[in-house]
């Protein structure tokens, strides 16, 4: 009678769907089905466990009932006994009306409230509460799904809703074929949902949610199917370095050995753009590793062989700097058509969104006729009136501020598609890049070029006294004997949000369900479905980069040395300023928001000091310390946080006590939630994963994709199979919309 595409209105009452549709953004059938319990409560008692200020959830008999006028106010006051058999518990309803026919001895139900104590007696004032008869018309149910509540829409009336649309659902139609759900052994999806919702047993609900599961994996893993079915269709140039071009003479002058992991990646590479097949290839690899070198080179083969290369780079910060410091490594190279320059040589040049317009205008002509072999910028190079010559590599750098539409609108601008070569520093578990970059081949760089020195970090708790001081002192040191330090801030100024370039970890995972705190309390089965909503307290203020620093000039530890700020607000050439002034050593101490997060590269930089570093993220974390310890010196990185009785700083404490970036990004997975370390940009993968667990279902991705490669491989366009192919096509869609919406 329903499908699972008809508008809530049309089924339940005008207050309900209203609810549903405000309070949780669901407006149909489907999207009912899609909110599932949050736990499951079997029907035995816990009235044992009641102590003041506990929330319990219990099965009970009313045991007596009594109501009596009350002498204070008007009305009758309804007060019974409640027991499991056990135990007895009193409840209390100021208000008999509308309870007293219900609650007649004999009756069971479902009651649910925070115990308080009255008269040296527990009781619970108005609970909420459903007759068991209601609950489970008759059908003797083992587990009662418990809902989050919607508006002041109570968990039961939500059992309700569901309950009724579930009773007038159609077989819903299956988007996984018949076999698939054989060899895997999965419930249909009808079973499923009913399981989820009306489950007999845990076993029922774990297997009905192995099969939602699946199917989220399913439909993903054949749309990223379908996405390499067409690039393998795809034809492009291939791609050769010339001999005693570019490359040569860039490898003869290399100072230094490359490792053999640059070594192997940069055959592959060759290899790949050597094919008419465009290549797609993620290349990772820790901190330090030498990502940017290999990368050099597979834009010198792009150059070579008469075609231009593109670099794009998440900063304005991050795209200068490697237009620095790749114009130094090309020296004369990169001085093509120009005196002096190399015979052989090439243009390098940098285009982002705040340059000049003279400039610009320069850039753009550089990059449309040709000159510009290297291409160099920001999301600048997407937009729409940059045309290129040839474009025939494009390098993403630090991939996770990119998203798949990005990287295709880059791909647009070429003539023939481009090889895509895409680097990301944070380490990446094998399903999540399973998952989100599905469509590409992987290379990992795990060694560390030789010679790279240690980096310690340790966590300096701010309330300690004297060691916030002590930190100061060793930042001192530091520069007294050559070096430089970095102090990181979560936000600019103290009125501030953080940072535009920050993304600040949300440590409190309470704060994004405050908002929907409405418990429901008016309802007559009143009552907030969970007692752990509370208020989040509210946050304290978090160090600035003004305000640190204006403490560090005026820090005597630190008198004499050259303090300068970094952040995302200063204009363009202010940025690159002070990163030129910072890597010519002018600069002692660089006071910054995460706007130095990724690839900045200043070998003489040996300490680096988080300020509030319990707001970051563990692989944030990570990324920020690799900024030290690159030049042959031992890195030093200190956590600072506001100390004991704050946030929890187990995370601080993984950072500190391991240096394996996978190891910190599985941590870091675990403890955001799910989806959220997919990264903003991720948005369309992160909005569409509701029932997927990336980490924990490793074995049923790795089955989704294998099941989804047989699928494509047999019908590349979905044509026989309708249901899966318009859920594919929904999903693209959100993932495209999502990316509109972005701009
Ligand atoms: P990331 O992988 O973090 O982007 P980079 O490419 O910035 O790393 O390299 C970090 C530093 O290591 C740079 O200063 C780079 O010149 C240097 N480097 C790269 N490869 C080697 C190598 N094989 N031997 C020594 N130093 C290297
Ligand atoms: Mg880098």
């Amino acid at each position: 009678m329903y499908s699972e595409s008809t508008p809530l209105s049309k089924v339940l009452g005008k207050r309900e769907a209203t609810k549903f549709r405000t309070a949780r953004d669901i407006t149909t059938v489907g999207d009912l089905l899609g909110y599932w319990p949050r736990r499951y409560q079997s029907p035995e008692s816990n009235l044992a466990a009641a102590t003041i200020g506990s929330y319990i959830v219990a099965v009970a008999e009313v045991k007596s009932a009594t109501t009596r006028t009350m002498k204070a106010r008007r009305g009758r006051m309804l007060q019974a006994v409640i027991t499991d058999g056990t135990k007895d518990l009193e409840i209390t309803f100021f208000s008999a009306h509308g309870h007293e026919g219900k609650l007649l001895p004999g009756t069971r139900a479902l009651f649910a409230g925070k115990v308080s104590s009255f008269n040296n007696r527990l009781q619970l004032a108005h609970p909420g509460y459903s007759l068991l008869s209601d609950l489970d018309r008759g059908e003797r149910r083992d587990l009662i799904p418990i809902y989050r509540a919607v508006g002041n829409l109570h968990t039961w009336t939500v059992t309700e809703c569901v309950r009724m649309v579930l009773d007038l659902l159609d077989e819903t139609p299956e988007a996984i074929p018949e076999q698939v759900l054989d060899r895997r052994d999965l419930m249909d999806r009808t079973s499923a949902l009913r399981g989820i919702h009306t489950p007999e047993s845990m076993k029922e609900v774990a297997a009905a949610r192995r099969r939602m599961s699946y199917e989220e994996a399913f439909v993903l893993q054949v749309a990223l199917a379908q996405r390499r079915a067409r690039q393998s269709q795809e034809s492009t140039l291939a791609r050769v370095p010339r001999p005693g071009g570019l490359l040569d003479a860039f490898d003869a002058r290399l100072p230094f050995e490359l490792t053999s992991g640059q070594r192997d990646v940069g055959e592959t590479l060759a290899a790949e753009m050597a094919r008419d097949v465009p290549m797609h290839r993620l290349l990772q690899g820790e901190v330090g590793s030498g990502k940017t070198v290999v990368a050099l080179r597979a834009m010198l083969t792009a150059v070579d062989s008469g075609g231009q290369a593109a670099l794009l780079a998440p900063t304005e910060v991050l795209a200068a700097q490697h237009h620095r410091s790749i114009t130094a490594m090309l020296g004369d190279l990169a001085e093509g058509g120009m005196l002096g320059g190399s015979e052989i040589g090439t243009r390098v040049t940098l285009l982002t969104g705040s340059m000049p317009t003279a400039s610009r205008r320069k850039a753009l002509l550089d990059i449309a006729s040709g000159d510009a072999g290297i291409v160099i910028g920001t999301h600048a190079l997407i937009q729409e009136h940059v045309s290129f010559q040839d474009l025939a590599l494009v390098v993403v750098d630090e991939q996770h501020r990119f998203g798949v539409e990005q990287r295709d609108a880059l791909r647009g601008k070429a003539t023939h598609p481009p090889h895509v070569l895409v680097m990301t520093a944070t380490p990446i578990p094998r399903t999540v890049a399973m998952t989100v970059f599905g469509d590409m081949e992987t290379s990992t760089l795990s060694e560390l070029p030789a010679g790279r020195a240690p980096i310690t970090t340790h966590v300096v708790p701010e309330d300690r006294p004297g060691w916030l001081q002590r930190t100061w002192e060793r930042v001192a040191e530091e520069v007294a004997q050559g070096r430089q330090a970095y102090v990181v801030c979560p936000r600019i100024g103290d009125d501030d949000e953080p940072d535009a370039d920050t993304e600040i970890f949300d440590a409190d995972p309470s704060r994004g369900v405050v908002a929907d705190g409405d418990d429901g309390d008016d309802g007559d089965d009143g009552g907030p479905d969970d007692p752990t909503e509370e208020e989040a307290p509210p946050p304290r203020p978090l160090a600035s980069v003004h305000r640190v620093h204006a403490d560090l000039v005026a820090n005597p530890a630190l008198a004499g040395l050259r303090v300068e700020i970094l952040h995302g607000r200063l204009a363009a050439e202010e940025k690159d300023a002070v990163m030129r002034e910072f890597a010519a050593g002018d600069i002692d101490v660089l006071v910054s928001t995460t706007v130095i997060e990724v690839g900045v590269d200043v070998p003489n930089a040996s300490i680096m000091v988080v300020m509030d570093a319990d707001c970051f993220g563990v692989s944030q974390l990570h990324q920020l310390r690799g900024r030290v310890g690159r030049g042959g010196l031992p890195g030093l990185c200190l956590l600072v946080h506001p100390g004991v009785g704050e946030a929890p700083h187990e995370r601080l404490d993984a950072v500190a006590a391991t240096t394996d970036g996978f190891e910190l990004s599985r941590i870091d997975l675990r403890q955001r939630r799910e989806g959220d370390i997919l990264g903003s940009s991720q948005h369309g993968v992160r909005s569409q994963l509701q029932f997927l667990h990336v980490l924990e279902d490793e074995e049923l991705i790795e089955a989704a994709r294998e099941d989804a490669l047989e699928v494509v491989s047999e019908d590349a366009d979905l044509s026989g199979h309708p249901r899966l192919a318009a859920l594919v096509a929904a999903r693209v869609d959100a993932e495209q919309a999502a990316y509109l919406e972005r701009g």
